[in-house]
């Protein structure tokens, strides 16, 4: 090994300290954002992997022979995971997000080369991921949402079907959707939309590679389904690889050319893009193929199996506490936490003080806002949980310490958000600001919330208020809010 020189010593020291303070990655302490095998030899695997590729440009496989190889074998292990035939093509993405952006891509070109014209739709749940917003705002489709059963947290599949129609590019379900764990009504939609010739997209980012593995019986929701035209699924999520890797596959080969960006107009290299980079690493492709080629499916039943069990503990341990609910009927290794509207209304527990609370026992839980959809109905305020295959081991300390923070809270009221606008005018004089809050305007609301000081942005103790906050704003107005926050964050001091 090449030895370092004192100063870069001294920058490599710096990291860990700055690591340090971080939330904690490993030892399933964080309940969503990380994906803990609990086998760190995995992880060294993946490092050893991503640095023998660490100098490789990913942008062109015929130059580096191997990106070729990894991704192949990679799309080969998902199209069997998923149930695709030959006709199943793909590729390896950066992530859900970018795999979510080319499925629009494709269906919003394929549907455009079968004559489509003018603004194409994109039809999808409430529940969908964020990831289709932003594509379809991208790509220039216009979204059209259909609300959810606030019971179940899942579309009716007859909802989702009245809205296709000739100018939809591409429809939407979800295995399972991120908010509430429900897995969509795919094989309803799915056949709805092949007679009608509308492509449609599963998003198994999260739960793709927990749900081929599971346990239980699990209703159809792959390449099984014939109208199922793409499927997305993150090697980073469930594939435990370090962030950077997903896979997007889509059925029909014309179909997925229409992912690829090309262009010989110009008087530099022929560019031939699958992906939205250009340049682009080899070392999260590399993390996920060497991870995936130890695991095999042997090692990804064993990992899903403990997840599984794990879920399934938690799922029991939550419906016990008085006050609080599990929402719907979760599917994969993921929940969703709501108060519970049958108990008095003293022995309620509210997610998100609840989550403060787990929050002070040393587990971070995410939060989830309150949403009132297009007709009306309201979604409830939740507390959601990823469940990795480490959960397992931590039950011991996890559940006693799930039920002991409920009660420590149980009875409080949630906050009201609408009470914290007071010291700002109200929600009135803010709703007004909606349209055009500049910079200055956006960080003096910041600091009269206490969420900016003159040293940059307080990341707040608790996390319930501004969650309250972002459930009565104006949604414009808490999204400039918060694109100030994390613009001043990156600002040099
Ligand atoms: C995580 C996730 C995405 C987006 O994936 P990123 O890897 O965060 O970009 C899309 N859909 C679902 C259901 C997800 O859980």
């Amino acid at each position: 090994m090449t030895e370092l020189a004192p100063d870069a010593l001294e920058v490599l020291d710096r990291l860990d300290a700055l690591r340090a303070a971080d939330a904690p990655t490993h030892g399933g302490r964080v309940l969503s954002y990380v994906y803990d095998s609990g086998r760190p030899d995995l992880d060294e695997l993946a490092a050893r992997a991503a640095r023998a590729v660490q100098p490789v440009n990913g942008l062109d496989p015929t130059t580096f022979g191997s990106v070729a190889v990894m991704e192949r074998e990679l799309v080969g292990f998902a199209r069997e995971a998923f149930h695709g035939g030959d006709d199943v093509v793909g590729s390896v993405t950066s992530g859900g997000t970018e795999s979510c952006i080319l499925a629009v891509k494709t269906a919003r070109d394929a549907w455009r080369a079968r004559g489509g014209e003018g603004t194409p739709r994109l039809v999808a749940p409430g529940t969908v991921h964020a990831a289709f917003r932003k594509g379809a705002h991208l790509l220039g489709l216009e979204l059209d949402i259909v609300p959810v059963d606030p019971a179940t947290g899942g579309p009716e599949a007859s909802a989702m079907i009245d809205r296709l129609g000739p100018d939809v590019a591409l429809v939407v379900v979800s295995a399972p959707s991120y908010p509430f764990a429900t897995l969509d009504p795919v094989v309803e939609v799915a056949d709805a939309a092949l007679a009608q010739g509308v492509d449609l997209h599963v998003d198994a980012c999260i739960g793709g590679f927990a749900l081929a593995f599971w346990p239980t019986e699990v209703a159809p929701w792959d390449f099984r389904v014939p109208g199922v035209t793409s499927l997305s699924a993150d090697l980073h999520k469930y594939g435990y690889s370090p962030k950077g890797a997903s896979v997007l596959l889509q059925r029909g080969r014309d179909r997925q050319r229409n992912q690829y960006f090309a262009t010989t107009e110009w008087s530099g290299y022929p560019v031939v893009n699958p992906t939205l980079l250009g340049s682009k690493p080899a070392g999260p492709l590399a993390g996920a193929w060497a991870i995936v080629q130890v695991l095999g499916t042997g090692g990804f039943t064993e990992l899903v199996g403990k997840t599984a069990r794990a879920t399934a503990a938690l799922v029991d341990a939550v419906t016990a506490i008085e006050g609080l609910r599990v929402v719907g009927e979760p599917t994969g290794p993921l929940l969703a936490v709501a108060t519970d509207e049958d108990a008095p209304a003293e022995r309620r527990v509210d997610p998100h003080r609840w989550a403060d609370a787990v929050r002070a026992r040393g587990w971070q839980l995410q939060l989830q806002p309150a949403h009132r959809q297009a007709d009306g109905t309201v979604l409830p305020r939740t507390t959601h949980l990823t469940v990795t295959p480490v959960t397992e081991s931590t039950l011991d300390g996890l559940l006693p310490d799930l039920a002991a923070a409920a009660d420590d809270v149980r009875g409080e009221p949630g906050l009201d958000g609408t009470a914290l606008l007071d010291g700002l005018g109200g929600a009135a004089a803010l709703g007004a600001l909606a349209g055009g809050v500049d910079s200055d305007t956006a960080a003096g609301l910041l600091g009269g919330l206490g969420l900016l000081a003159a040293d940059g942005p307080a990341v707040p103790e608790s996390l319930a208020p501004v969650l309250a906050l972002v459930e009565v704003l104006p949604a414009p107005l808490s999204e400039r809010l918060l694109v100030e926050l994390l613009g001043r964050l990156v600002e040099p001091v």
